[in-house]
């Protein structure tokens, strides 16, 4: 059975805790989520029949500013996954040195199986529910698996619809027509791949001479794509829910891409062998990124895990027991707080815009991500070599969970 990602995220806290010594009022405090709101969203569906759907919002903490977090649409959803998504995004933005807290959002749905008129309705009735929740200095909600900056348009009509005003700051990842910015749809997969940039400097590995292998082809997964090829990384493997394809010569990125848009899946993809998602995981390469959900690397494939570095693209890919066997086996790990913190701040960086009026270059996006990240590796792998004894992930969550007891400890809660 997968472990449960919000005790996976609790066990990760509290070695962190116990490492700094925090004391047990704070250390209490910050292992549960501030607020969790739940609640049904209630549709009409196009065969006029009604339909209800269980919804949640988790605001973990906002010490160092507002709840920041994605909202997803998944049929296996659970209270705990929101709960532990909105840990984790509470350390990214601490760890990052965002002036933002940390949340979570989803919805228990199939949204396969929902036309784009039911998708609408749920998106209003989610953010109608939830208004008085959020807001630009409350909490900025974005997109996440299985939704989009179109999700984000219709979340924000119906939020200012509610609220009666312009707000475009309350979400981010919106369409560029309605105040998002160009560079966000690619920021997380061009922070992913900035990180195991650094990584490989850091390894001394050549990135022209390194294979990746990449587990789910969604946003993160097709732009962490991209950006490899552009540094030179060939990759020799893809996965989507549909299962895998593996050619060890390589795939390139834009046919893969063709092929998933032109038959919904990688299914079928001619020129590479068809391979389960679980063996995909195991082959050998340079890097791995899993890309995709929680939980897909344990105590089980760990033991057979070939690849010299993990880029944790996804959130929560990794159980605390496979980390310590991945640790030990000497396997590098660009941790999730670290690897996939590009979203968040390129999330940031469309607030900032928001709310002062100002309209970057692509360019100067890029470039201040760019920035944002390495001084992130770079603060996260000097306390890694300094200690000696901790993982990666270890030292990033020191540095976050550092800055979030500070706060809390400056507010005098
Ligand atoms: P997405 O919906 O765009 O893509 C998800 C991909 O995963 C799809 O290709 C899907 O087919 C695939 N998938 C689903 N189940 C799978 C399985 N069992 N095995 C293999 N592949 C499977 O989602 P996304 O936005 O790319 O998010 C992916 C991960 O990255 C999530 O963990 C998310 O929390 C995390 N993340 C996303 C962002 C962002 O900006 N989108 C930011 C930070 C972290």
């Amino acid at each position: 059975m997968r472990p449960n990602p919000f005790h996976e995220a609790q066990k990760q806290f509290d070695w962190v805790a116990d490492k700094l010594a925090l004391e047990r009022p704070l250390k209490m405090k910050l292992r549960e989520p501030q607020k969790f709101i739940s609640f049904w969203v209630r549709i009409r569906l196009d065969n006029r029949r009604r339909a209800k759907f269980r919804a949640f919002r988790s605001q973990y903490n906002n010490a160092l500013g507002p709840f920041k977090g994605g909202i997803r649409f998944h049929p296996h959803e659970t209270a705990d996954t929101i709960r532990a998504l909105s840990a984790w995004m509470t350390w990214k933005c601490a760890l990052t040195g965002l002036p933002l807290g940390g949340g979570k959002g989803g919805i228990i749905c199939n949204p396969k199986k929902l036309s784009d008129g039911e998708l609408e309705r749920l998106s209003k009735q989610y953010a109608k529910k939830l208004a008085k929740h959020i807001g630009p200095f409350k909490d900025i909600p974005a997109p996440d698996v299985y939704t989009n900056s179109q999700t984000m348009a219709w979340m924000l009509e119906s939020y200012e619809q509610k609220t009666k005003k312009s707000s475009p700051g309350t979400f981010t990842g919106k369409p560029v027509e309605l105040g998002g910015h160009e560079g966000r749809s690619g920021a997380t997969g061009l922070g992913v791949v900035i990180t195991i940039r650094e990584a490989l400097t850091y390894l001394k590995m050549n990135p022209k001479k390194s294979t990746a292998i990449i587990q789910g082809f969604g946003n993160v997964g097709q732009y962490a794509a991209k950006h490899l090829e552009e540094l030179g990384v060939k990759i020799i493997g893809y996965s989507d829910s549909s299962g895998a394809i593996y050619n060890p010569k390589g795939i390139k990125y834009k046919e893969a891409q063709d092929y998933k848009k032109n038959n919904k899946s990688l299914k079928g993809f001619k020129g590479a062998k068809a391979l389960t998602n679980e063996e995909l995981l195991t082959q050998k390469c340079d890097i791995l990124i899993p890309a995709a959900l929680e939980n897909v690397i344990t105590d089980v494939n760990a033991k057979h895990v070939k690849a010299k570095i993990i880029a944790e693209g996804a959130n929560g890919p990794t159980t605390t027991k496979a980390d310590d066997i991945l640790f030990k086996r000497g396997i590098f790990m660009i941790p999730d707080l670290l690897c996939n913190a590009g979203g968040v701040v390129g999330s940031y960086f469309e607030w900032v815009q928001n709310n002062t009026g100002e309209n970057w270059t692509l360019e100067k996006y890029n470039k201040n991500l760019n920035n944002t990240l390495t001084t992130a590796f770079k603060t996260v792998v000097d306390m890694y070599k300094n200690d000696g004894e901790i993982n990666m992930r270890q030292s990033a969550y020191i540095v976050a969970v550092k800055r979030v007891a500070s706060a809390m400890r400056l507010r005098g809660r």
